[in-house]
């Protein structure tokens, strides 16, 4: 049997009919830029959050480097963040011409909140918290460190679409929470999209402002502005999706249950929970020391795996100028060279999550 890292076309034919529905619509609508579309999913995914406010956007990536921008973070300013995460979290940082400043990941993969402190200078701006592979950082630590140094609060949830934290969904801790509905995330469009949700009205209307030329009225522009906007067709295809997310978002967890309860090989370490915490199960992320012969192992028995990230950021070519050196983040250094993401996607076999399940549990180290 082959079993590959993901298939997003399972997925799609869960709902085939509502997404060719919907197609049709926009389609036909004649509008395909800011409309109907956009303006139903911004609500609909507030709500489904408990946030105030959702504005659209074209991506991930411009929710997080638009978010530090609305917050007036730039050149001569650092924002924390962990040292693990995709390095997109970083960019959205860079852009601005703001510092990252790097923190350990803690064995939920997360920010290590208890190393926050040390880091913070006269200089830091805000914290960027990363929910990694989709399970919900320690917010209340977090929140009361950011409260004591008067510190913004950002959050790169493009890997926790609805995980929670004390009950509350990740996103509407901090100042701005920022989401990605690339293909492959949790909620996830056919295209790029992304979008930024906060409790703060101005910030959303500045937002809105900015994603549009810096206009808020037609030809009438008030800041140096950009495009990026979700357009209609995305809009449309996350509105169903998001209908289902609850059913999604089952069939992710049980897929994790299962591996969580029957992989047992001593070469293989699974991933935990914190308490007060809850996994989306973005990715299904276990350790093994001999990563190279797990992966060659798994390949001969044709399962497919994945690597988030083989490289930290502070170690790939476009941060060099930060001068960072290898050995400075031994956690997230170690991480990188342990870590598998092992397959999972909405629509996988129950024959395929046996096998997966079999094959993994006879790797012999
Ligand atoms: C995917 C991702 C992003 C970037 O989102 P895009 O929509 O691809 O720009 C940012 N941060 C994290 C943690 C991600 O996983």
């Amino acid at each position: 049997m082959q079993v590959m890292a993901n298939r997003l076309d399972r997925g799609v034919r869960m709902y085939q009919s509502e997404y060719e529905q919907k197609l049709l619509d926009v389609l036909h609508s004649g509008w395909y830029v800011l409309g109907n579309e956009v303006a139903s999913f911004e609500e609909e995914f507030a709500q489904y959050l408990g946030a105030g406010h959702c504005v659209g956007l074209a991506s991930g990536l411009d929710a997080l480097w638009i978010a530090f921008k609305m917050l007036g973070i730039g050149p001569k300013d650092e924002v924390i963040v962990q040292a693990n995460t995709y390095i997109a979290s970083v960019m959205g940082i860079t852009i601005n011409g703001a510092t990252p400043v790097f923190i350990e990941p803690d064995r939920y993969f997360n920010l290590d909140a208890a190393r926050v402190e040390e880091k913070i200078t006269e200089k830091t701006k805000a914290i960027l918290v990363v929910h990694l592979y989709g399970q919900a950082s320690n917010m209340e630590y977090i929140l009361k460190i950011a409260k004591k140094h008067g510190l913004k609060v950002v959050e790169d949830c493009a890997q926790s679409h609805g995980a929670l934290y004390g009950g509350k969904k990740t996103g509407t801790f901090g100042d701005i929470g920022c989401f990605s509905f690339y293909p492959s995330k949790n909620l996830g469009a056919f295209g790029d999209g992304g979008a930024i949700v906060t409790n703060d009205g101005a910030i959303a209307q500045n937002v809105r402002m900015f994603r549009n030329y810096g206009s808020d009225k037609k030809y009438f522009n008030k800041v140096v502005g950009a495009n990026s906007r979700l357009d209609e067709i995305q809009a449309g295809f996350l509105r169903v999706k998001l209908k289902h997310i609850k059913e999604l978002q089952e069939e992710r967890e049980q897929i994790c249950d299962r591996y969580l309860h029957e992989i047992s090989n001593t070469a293989i370490e699974l991933p935990d929970i914190l308490e007060g915490a809850s996994h989306v199960w973005h990715q299904f992320v276990i350790k093994c020391e001999d990563r190279q012969k797990l992966i060659h192992y798994l390949k001969t028995k044709q399962i497919e795996t994945a690597i988030h990230y083989p490289i930290p950021p502070h170690l790939s070519e476009a941060y060099q100028y930060l001068g960072i050196k290898r050995g400075s983040f031994p956690v997230a250094e170690k991480y990188a060279d342990s870590v598998l993401s092992i397959p999972l996607y909405n629509g996988m076999k129950k024959e395929e999550q046996d096998y997966v399940i079999a094959c993994i549990n006879e790797f012999c180290m």
